[in-house]
């Protein structure tokens, strides 16, 4: 048209390294034992940012996946068709990796790397990463049956996608889900009624019962919980049957969800399906809590994500967009709120990267061990809790154009609370870790000696460090958890960025969320703060 030139509109974040661009992200990955997966994950980053792969993401949730209840005969398929960029997006996931790499080829730092290409990769699209982060965790699950372990691995870690619907042995790769949550309860799984009745010497069941949030149902096997006689019971339930017949399950219908469109989240009906016993009968929840621990660390690693992603975005668009004269990037109070942003954002990245690193620690170091107990509750708990704060403001820093879909803005908000969501909500999360400062004092001890490494860091810290050690003790009344725990991850952070954050990070983040200096929105930071210079290390400059 030649009423206007278009002017003042920042170009389209795009041609960059996602991962190389997150300077937060890079140190910390060198820092907790994973440099050498630096070239990939820059491959990856600058895929991530290249305008193919983000037209990938848009196309995969402006298309959700159809679910096919039955042929054109009248047979049933139960079957999800997808849009071909989520097999784009799946082809790059499970080619780098990130459904299995720490398992499949084992070394330090495994986890760190694989949370990191998570995290860059996930930026593209978080709604794949549900069957991605779903496989990851399904391995350590199947290591109490090892035969099921041994039969399912190779194709678990396979780095092909394939996305073919049929018999497993014709198969080149296969993902895993899980099948927990009842209609008439979710958190508590001991009112799950779905049946499971023995039908062989081997450990064989059938199910019977409905699942009413079973994500990613094309999945090749779940894992679901099921009353045996014993109580309730963990099975491996696979899509199709050895025989090569498609397993009792039918898909009844598809979620139509607030965000994460581009996965399918279904509700299922068992009737009679064939199952493989997990673990030992009436022990269904501790068998299937090593899988749902991975997938907790993996909400930490997709919110952390999602912060980044926007604030990627917020302090690209005020980097070029221009108002009262003046970068909005220039204008202080601007300044300030990128500033606050910035820092909540690199505090959850070494947060999800210190985890993660707990978890390739884990298996030779107490202190690893007991700190990932209490540090991936009380990490999931608070920072997807800021996931949809961080979210709403970064999409207000660009105006309206933040409230438009093109600007990938309104779909990281709709994304921004699920993640507080499954895999044991706040409250729950909360719950878990009054019992394990109950039941597990050395987890609470290996916490308090994480926070003591930051000590002498910064007097706002210590003074933190001081209150919670006479606060966290077994006896904390439940209406007090969030509070409690709500304290414990600031400390952590605090700990974290004294320790590894630039100097003005750490002030900043001490000052507001330790020193009782910031107020409740974003934006309200001490006077003469050096906003500009956190800004600049958030700002992801395109090459
Ligand atoms: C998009 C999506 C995909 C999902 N995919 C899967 C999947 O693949 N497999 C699967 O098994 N599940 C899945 N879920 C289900 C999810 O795990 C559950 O929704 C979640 O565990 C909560 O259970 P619920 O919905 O039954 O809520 P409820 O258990 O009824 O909880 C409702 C609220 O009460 C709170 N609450 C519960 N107990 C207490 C208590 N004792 N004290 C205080 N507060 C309490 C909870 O924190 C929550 O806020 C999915 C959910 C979503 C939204």
């Amino acid at each position: 048209m030649s009423s206007h030139e278009v002017r003042n509109q920042p170009p389209p974040l795009e041609g960059h390294d996602v991962y190389g661009t997150d300077v937060a992200l890079v140190e910390a990955v060198e820092r907790e034992g994973a440099g050498w997966a630096a070239p990939q994950l820059h491959r990856l980053g600058c895929l991530a940012g290249s305008a193919e792969a983000i037209t990938w993401g848009f196309e995969a949730n402006a298309s959700p996946p159809v679910l096919r209840t039955h042929d054109r005969f009248g047979h049933r398929i139960d079957r999800v068709d997808h849009h071909p960029s989520y097999h784009r997006l799946m082809t790059v996931a499970v080619g780098y990796g990130l459904h299995a790499a720490p398992w499949s080829a084992p070394r330090a730092g495994g986890h760190v790397a694989r949370a990191a290409g998570f995290a860059v990769w996930s930026q593209v699209d978080a709604g794949h990463g549900c069957p991605i982060s779903m496989t990851y965790s399904v391995v350590p699950a199947l290591g109490a049956a090892p035969a099921l372990l041994a039969e399912w691995q190779p194709l678990l870690a396979s780095t092909t996608y394939d996305p073919s619907f049929g018999p497993v042995r014709a198969k080149h790769g296969a993902l895993a889900g899980m099948a927990m949550t009842e209609k008439q309860g979710g958190s508590d799984l001991r009112a799950n009624m779905t049946v499971a009745v023995r039908v062989g010497s081997d450990d064989t069941y059938s199910l019977t019962g409905h699942k009413w949030f079973c994500s990613a149902p094309m999945s090749d096997l779940f894992l679901v919980l099921a009353q045996a006689p014993g109580g309730l019971t963990c099975f491996v339930v696979p899509r199709w049957r050895p025989d090569g017949e498609p397993n009792a399950i039918a898909l009844q219908r598809l979620k139509d969800k607030l965000g994460n469109r581009s996965n399918a989240s279904s509700e299922i009906e068992l009737d009679g399906a064939l199952g493989w016993m997990l673990g030992e009968e009436g022990r269904g929840v501790p068998t299937i809590i090593e899988m749902v621990t991975h997938t907790r660390l993996d909400c930490v690693i997709g919110s952390a994500s999602g912060m980044r992603q926007a604030v990627a975005q917020a302090t690209h668009h005020a980097a070029h967009r221009h108002a009262f004269g003046a970068r909005l990037a220039d204008q202080p109070l601007m300044g300030a709120v990128l500033a606050d942003l910035a820092v909540e954002s690199e505090a959850a990245t070494l947060t999800m990267a210190r985890l993660a690193g707990a978890y390739d620690r884990a298996a030779g170091d107490e202190h690893e061990r007991a700190l990932r107990r209490l540090a991936t509750a009380v990490a999931k708990y608070w920072i997807c809790k800021r996931q949809p704060v961080v979210v709403a403001e970064a999409l207000e820093c660009l105006g309206g154009n933040g409230y438009v879909e093109e600007s990938i803005l309104p779909r990281l908000f709709r994304e921004s609370p699920l993640n507080g969501i499954w895999e044991g909500s706040g409250n729950v999360l909360c719950l878990d870790v009054l019992r394990t400062l109950a039941r597990q004092p050395e987890s609470a001890a290996a916490f308090l000696a994480e926070l003591e490494r930051g000590r002498g860091g910064d007097r706002r810290l210590d003074r933190a460090i001081d209150a919670l050690r006479a606060v966290l003790a077994p006896g904390i009344a439940p209406d007090q958890a969030r509070r409690v725990v709500e304290s414990m991850a600031l400390a952590l952070q605090g700990s974290l960025v004294v320790r590894f954050a630039p100097a003005e990070v750490a002030d900043v983040f001490c000052a507001t969320r330790l020193g009782g200096e910031g107020g409740r929105a974003l934006g309200t930071l001490p006077p003469r703060a050096p906003s500009a210079r956190i800004v600049a290390r958030a700002t992801p400059v395109p090459h």
